[in-house]
C-alpha cells in the first residue's frame, strides 16, 4: 500500500490526501501509479522466462489512464464487454492481447472483437459457439476460441462472487468440456487455442486454485490425446488482496505453487483484477455531520454506496482512514452516506473521532470502486486522480449536474 501517515496527516506517494482534497474536492478516488506498477511487476517477475500473458480484468477499474498505465506496462486485458474493448482501444491497449469474457456476448460485440482481431473468446457455452462460428462465418473470418470451464471447486469466498461451483451461471461443466471442444474443433470458422477458467475473487488460500489447474491440465492431455492441440492455459484471476487482516498468498507465492503445474509449451494466461489495482485506490469524502440516536453514532460522510458498493453489496469489510491519523481513535461508529437507503454505509463499529468538516478515506478502493458507482439519488460520480511521487493528475472530472440528464429529454408540449 502507498499510504502512510507522515506528521500525523495521511499521505498518498508523496502527496498530502487533504490537499488534494482540497484541490480535486469530495468525493474523491484517488490512485498511486506506484502502487500499479508495483502490483504488476509482481505478477510479471515470477512469470520470467515462460510464455505468458497478464490480461488485466477491465472490470475492475476501466479509467483510460489506469488501462493505459497498464497497456505501458505490456498487459493485455480480459473484458466482458464491447465498451470494455473501446476502452481497451482508446487507451492504447493491444488488441491482440485481449482476452472476452461473459456469458451474454451479443452477436454485434463479437464482430467488434473479430474485426479488432483479438487474442482470443472466451466462450462460456455451446449456444455461444454456435453464435460465434455464424458471426465469423458472415465476416469471413476465424474466430479464436477458448472454452471456459466451470472446474466446479470451492473457491471458499463470499457467495456471490464465487464462479466456479456447479450452480453458477459460468462456464461449461468440466464433464461436459470434452464434447464443447469436440464441437469447437468441428467448427470451420472457429479455430481452438485455449481452455480457461475463473473460480471466483478475493481468494485468500492457493488451494482451490491447484485444484482447479490440476482439473484443467486433465483436459488438455485429455483433449491432447483426441488430437486438439491446444496453445493457452487461462487460470483466470481471483488473487484477493489484504484490505483489513485477511493475508492472502502474494503473486510470487501463489505463481510458486501454480506454475509448476502447467507444461512448459502450454502459454499461462492470467486475469487479475483486484490484485493489481484494489490497494492503489482510497476513496476520500467529507464528513457533513455526525448524529448520535442514542443507540450509535454516525459519521455522515458526502460519499455513500453510490460511489463505493462493496461494503453493502458483498458486506466487505474495507479500512477506514482518518486523514487526521489521530482521529482514529474515538467513539465507535458507524460510517455512513448521505443516500436513502439502510444499506448505505462504508463500515461498521470503527473508532473515528473525525467530526463536521475532517476527511476520511476508505482503502483498498482501487478496485470494483469507481466502475460499479452510480448516480443513485441524482448523485454525480466522482472525480478520479492519478497520484504519481508529489504529482497529482485529473484522470476524471468530477460529474456535473448536467451530466446527471446528459441524454434525457422532456416530453412534447402536446403529448400531455
Ligand atoms: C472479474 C473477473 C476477473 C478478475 O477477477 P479479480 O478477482 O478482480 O482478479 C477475471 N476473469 C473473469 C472472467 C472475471 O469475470
Amino acid at each position: 500500500m502507498m499510504h502512510r501517515y507522515q506528521n500525523q496527516q495521511l499521505m498518498l506517494e508523496d502527496c498530502s490526501v487533504a490537499a488534494l482534497a482540497e484541490r480535486f474536492g469530495t468525493p474523491l478516488y484517488l490512485y498511486s501509479q506506484v502502487a500499479i506498477e508495483q502490483a504488476f511487476n509482481a505478477f510479471a517477475e515470477p512469470l520470467k522466462g515462460r510464455k505468458h500473458l497478464i490480461c488485466y480484468a477491465v472490470k475492475a477499474n476501466s479509467n483510460l489512464a489506469v488501462l493505459n498505465l497498464l497497456a505501458r506496462l505490456g498487459a493485455g486485458f480480459d473484458i466482458v464487454s464491447g465498451g470494455e474493448l473501446a476502452r481497451v482501444m482508446a487507451a492504447g491497449g493491444d488488441p491482440a492481447k485481449v482476452v472476452f469474457s461473459g456469458v451474454g456476448k451479443t452477436r454485434a460485440e463479437m464482430a467488434q472483437a473479430l474485426k479488432a482481431g483479438i487474442h482470443c473468446f472466451n466462450v462460456e457455452s455451446v449456444a455461444e459457439l454456435d453464435r460465434l462460428n455464424a458471426v465469423a462465418a458472415e465476416l469471413g473470418l476465424v474466430a479464436p476460441v477458448s472454452i471456459r470451464v466451470n472446474p466446479d471447486v470451492d473457491a471458499k469466498t463470499h457467495p456471490y462472487i464465487a464462479t466456479g461451483l456447479k450452480e453458477n451461471k459460468f462456464g461449461i461443466d468440466i464433464r461436459m468440456a470434452p464434447d464443447a471442444f469436440r464441437k469447437a474443433a468441428s467448427l470451420p470458422h472457429l479455430k481452438v487455442v485455449g481452455v480457461d477458467c475463473h473460480i471466483g475473487s478475493q481468494l485468500t488460500q492457493t488451494q482451490p486454485f491447484v485444484d482447479a489447474i490440476k482439473r484443467l491440465i486433465e483436459l488438455e492431455q485429455q483433449l491432447q490425446a483426441d488430437g486438439i492441440v491446444l496453445s493457452h492455459l487461462d487460470i483466470g484471476g481471483g488473487l484477493g488482496v489484504s484490505y483489513t487482516d485477511e493475508q492472502p498468498p502474494t503473486p510470487a507465492q501463489y505463481l510458486a505453487q501454480v506454475l509448476p503445474l502447467i507444461p512448459a509449451n502450454l502459454t499461462v494466461v492470467l486475469e487479475p483484477g483486484r490484485a493489481l489495482v484494489a490497494n492503489a485506490g482510497l476513496l476520500v469524502g467529507r464528513v457533513e455531520m455526525t448524529k448520535d440516536n442514542g443507540f450509535k453514532r454516525f459519521v455522515i460522510l458526502d460519499t455513500g454506496m453510490n460511489d463505493l458498493m462493496r461494503p453493502t453489496l458483498y458486506q466487505a469489510v474495507m479500512p477506514v482512514l482518518a486523514v487526521k491519523e489521530a482521529q482514529n481513535q474515538g467513539p465507535v461508529s458507524d460510517l455512513v452516506g448521505p443516500v436513502c437507503e439502510t444499506g448505505d454505509w462504508l463500515a461498521k463499529d470503527v473508532p473515528l473521532a473525525a467530526e463536521e468538516g475532517d476527511l476520511v478515506a476508505i482503502g483498498g478502493a482501487g478496485a470494483y470502486g469507481f466502475t460499479m458507482s452510480s448516480q443513485y439519488n441524482s448523485r454525480p460520480r466522482a472525480a478520479e486522480v492519478m497520484v504519481r511521487g508529489d504529482e497529482a493528475l485529473l484522470i476524471r472530472q468530477r460529474e456535473t449536474v448536467e451530466n446527471l440528464w446528459a441524454g434525457e429529454q422532456l416530453l412534447p408540449e402536446a403529448s400531455c
